[in-house]
């Protein structure tokens, strides 16, 4: 079951932009939204095609984006083209495709393009919230597992999408180096806590969501509807400090241990791009429970999953010295997600929460079930006791300084052209003194 497939999507389809065509990341199916500046020029809303950045505010003033988007396009963020109906940016996205592809409009739109490598690019949107959701099953049993090996998952889990308020301050964009945190936590062997740079610094490989249209305090989203408020998707870095966790986590939940820094893609990657990968969410198995009414809805069932695969890799000082490539750790797909992105949304405002234009939502770390694609270096190196060992002879149990983490993720589906997040990537700096 394919909706909201159109031309857009078509294999056959190519662009003029020459690179565009085959690009792993950024072919002509994709188009996905954000915000950069040309050198010494202001942040303005673009769009990734190949290895430029099309201007979407020139295009506005050359008449040649829709009328219903026009305003939307001259903001420095992309909070308001969130809030338009998805019919707004569907037409958006018809209109680029077309002056992408048809050779006739090439000669006005190519002084509209910059090279993406010359560019700098910002946080796509204002955030007003950040919340951090644990829907990777395989990664909430593996660290269940290094707590409470009887018992990983916790009564709650297959019940209720569980979640936490995260911090909004401290999202950045990819390539913003992370620094090490300082804060209290208390060494295994030692009476009392310090306050001290951590030291099991750590990277969580998640999908981001990016909420398009809000709903009203009080009015939750029902889950047929839950799709009309989600614009897009990123990859999500969920730094995180495992000993000041351990020491704080109890009884509220993450706090300063995630709340120093967490790194987003840049593009924007629509729905409207998305609807070709859309999978099945995998059945619900070995007795597990039929979640309630309000979370549960045949179509989402049906379509509410994702192809993406995701990736994790690292590159130390000293790998990068020796120009040696960056390291895969891990590589998996989202089918590892035990609740839809539907159901993330429609639990979170079904208190009545008032979601916003612009509000980011992580799904949790993924991980598979074996060690081919853990989502973070707890899972890996089995709560530090089992060091990684890099190409160049390196360990690794947690993060150290000058170590750049680098994630990425692609959408496939047989019969389509594979569509790319870009990077989301990030060193870690030294502690501050
Ligand atoms: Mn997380």
């Amino acid at each position: 079951m394919r909706i909201g497939i159109d031309e857009t999507h078509d294999p056959a389809r190519t662009s003029w932009v020459v690179s565009a065509n085959g690009h792993g990341d950024f072919p002509i199916q994709n188009l996905p939204l954000g915000v950069f500046s040309p050198d010494e020029g202001e942040p303005r809303i673009g769009a990734a095609i190949g290895d430029d950045i099309l201007d979407l505010r020139a295009l506005a003033d050359e008449g040649l984006m829709p009328e219903a988007t026009k305003k939307a396009l001259y903001s420095r963020t992309l909070n308001a083209l969130f809030a338009l109906p998805g019919d707004a940016r569907n037409d958006l996205r018809k209109q680029l495709s077309a002056l992408l592809s048809d050779e006739a409009h090439r000669r006005a739109v190519t002084p509209m393009l910059y090279r993406a490598e010359a560019c700098v690019m910002y946080l796509p949107a204002v955030i007003g919230d950040y919340t951090d959701f644990y829907v990777g099953i395989h990664h909430a049993n593996n660290v269940g597992r290094l707590f409470r090996p009887d018992n990983p998952l916790l009564p709650n889990y297959k019940h209720v999408p569980i979640g936490y308020h995260g911090r909004a301050s401290s999202v950045r964009p990819s390539g913003v180096p992370v620094i090490r945190p300082r804060g209290q936590r208390k060494p295994p062997d030692a009476e009392n806590p310090v306050y001290a740079a951590t030291e099991r610094l750590d990277y969580e490989l998640e999908l981001g969501i990016w909420i398009g249209a809000g709903n009203e305090l009080g009015d939750p989203i029902a889950i047929s509807e839950a799709g009309r408020h989600i614009a897009g998707f990123c990859l999500l870095n969920d730094w995180s400090a495992r000993d000041f966790q351990a020491w704080e986590y109890q009884p509220l939940g993450p706090f300063l241990a995630k709340n120093f820094h967490s790194t987003v893609s840049p593009w924007v990657i629509t729905a409207e791009a998305l609807a070709p990968f859309r999978t099945a969410q995998p059945q619900r198995t070995n007795g597990d429970p039929v979640p309630l009414p309000y979370l549960w809805n045949d179509k989402d069932q049906a379509s509410g999953g994702l192809g993406i695969e995701l990736s994790v890799s690292l590159s130390s000082a000293a790998m990068r010295k020796a120009d040696l490539p960056a390291f895969l750790l891990g590589k998996g797909p989202a089918s590892n997600m035990y609740w839809t992105a539907a159901q993330i949304v429609t639990h979170h405002a079904s208190n009545g929460c008032n979601l916003q234009p612009g509000d980011l939502l992580g799904t949790g770390t993924i991980s598979t079930p074996d060690d081919s694609g853990l989502g973070s270096l707890l899972e890996l190196s089995r709560g530090g006791s089992q060091p990684v060992e890099l190409p160049n002879g390196e360990t690794r149990t947690f993060l150290v300084d000058g170590d750049h983490v680098i994630m990425k993720a692609n959408a496939k589906a047989e019969g389509f052209v594979s569509i790319g997040f870009g990077s989301c990537h990030a060193e870690v700096l030294p502690a501050h003194t």
